[in-house]
């Protein structure tokens, strides 16, 4: 029987979604019993191999190696992330554009800054971010309300599998929904107040735009809490701070108050900025107090 190729986008009880380009429109697929004896478990995001059945539905044959697995929302094969933030209404605080940034680093995913609400500032304001940002990272200015430099965004989107990331309020759903009217991102669970934390049991979808291409209805990142990272690897996080291994005196610096410290001599040049590397320190500091932690429950 013919084999096809498609991506998952969805989960139903009893079957899955795929995207096949080449037919067009969604498919209904079931899996083959041998994939739970075998431990095969696909994911949202998975490219496949089916075959057509008879009744119009298919048959998934095989998954195709991931390229990519991002734990929250749990799905494969992203390509992108997309981090949201906006400079007023709100203006987001540097240190949380930072650890965004290191988590997408640590997923050791390409990100690109989308800049929202542009309208409301003005290029000074804009020229600051830049500066501090743009050396290192692709930045696109939009403002999904005014459609400024929505066609740029829609190159960055276009046939690739994205996720967006960012702080409520910043206007990811807005974004999407003038990229293509009738996306629309699902309503994050945080912001729901009360109850927080609670578990919802429905799974991720990819939403496909119509000009090509996919992204997560559920926004990665959602709480903002550092993996495990090791912290004296915590610079690799940084590019800025990446660039510049091996500079220091010390071979093991990780730039906190070692002498001939190079980042440092950089912080003060002003060649690092300065908010930036604030922001490695308290990040830095955090990790090293949650290992100082976890080595004293061991003893008591
Ligand atoms: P989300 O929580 O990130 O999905 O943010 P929303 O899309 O819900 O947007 C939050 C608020 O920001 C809404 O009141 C939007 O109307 C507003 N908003 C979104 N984009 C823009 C923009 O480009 N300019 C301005 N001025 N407001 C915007
Ligand atoms: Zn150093």
């Amino acid at each position: 029987m013919e084999r096809r190729k498609g991506v998952v986008v969805r989960f139903g009880s009893r079957n899955m979604e795929v995207v096949d380009n080449e037919i067009g429109g969604r498919l209904v697929c079931t899996m083959p019993g041998r994939f739970r004896m075998q431990g095969i478990r696909p994911i949202v995001g998975d490219r496949v191999e089916y075959s057509l059945s008879g009744n119009g539905q298919g048959r998934i044959e095989s998954i195709l190696p991931r390229e990519t697995e991002l734990s929250r929302p749990r799905i494969s094969n992203i390509e992108q992330i997309l981090l949201v933030l906006s400079l007023k209404k709100p203006a987001v605080q540097n240190l949380i554009t930072d650890r965004f940034l290191v988590l997408a680093a640590y997923v050791k995913l390409p990100v690109i800054i989308v800049v929202n609400k542009i309208d409301l500032i003005n290029n000074a304001e804009f020229e600051r971010f830049s500066e501090i940002y743009g050396e290192y990272y692709e930045i696109c200015p939009v403002s999904s309300k005014k459609r400024i430099n929505l066609d740029r965004l829609q190159e960055v989107l276009k046939g690739k599998i994205s996720v967006m990331a960012g702080m409520s309020g910043v206007g990811k759903s807005s974004i999407l929904n003038s990229l293509n009217p009738g996306l629309k991102l699902r309503v994050s669970e945080i912001s729901r107040g009360s109850e927080r934390g609670r578990h919802t049991t429905s799974y991720v979808e990819l939403l496909q735009f119509e000009f090509g291409g996919f992204i997560a209805d559920t926004p990665g990142f959602a709480n903002l809490e550092l993996p495990e990272i090791v912290p004296e690897s915590l610079g690799k996080c940084f590019p800025e701070i990446a660039q510049e291994r091996g500079m220091c005196a010390f071979s093991d610096c990780v730039h906190v108050d070692e002498p001939g410290c190079y980042v440092k001599e950089l912080v003060e040049a002003g060649s690092i900025h300065s908010s930036r590397y604030e922001s490695y320190l308290i990040m830095y500091n955090e990790l090293k107090e949650r290992e100082l932690e976890k080595g004293g429950r061991k003893y008591g």
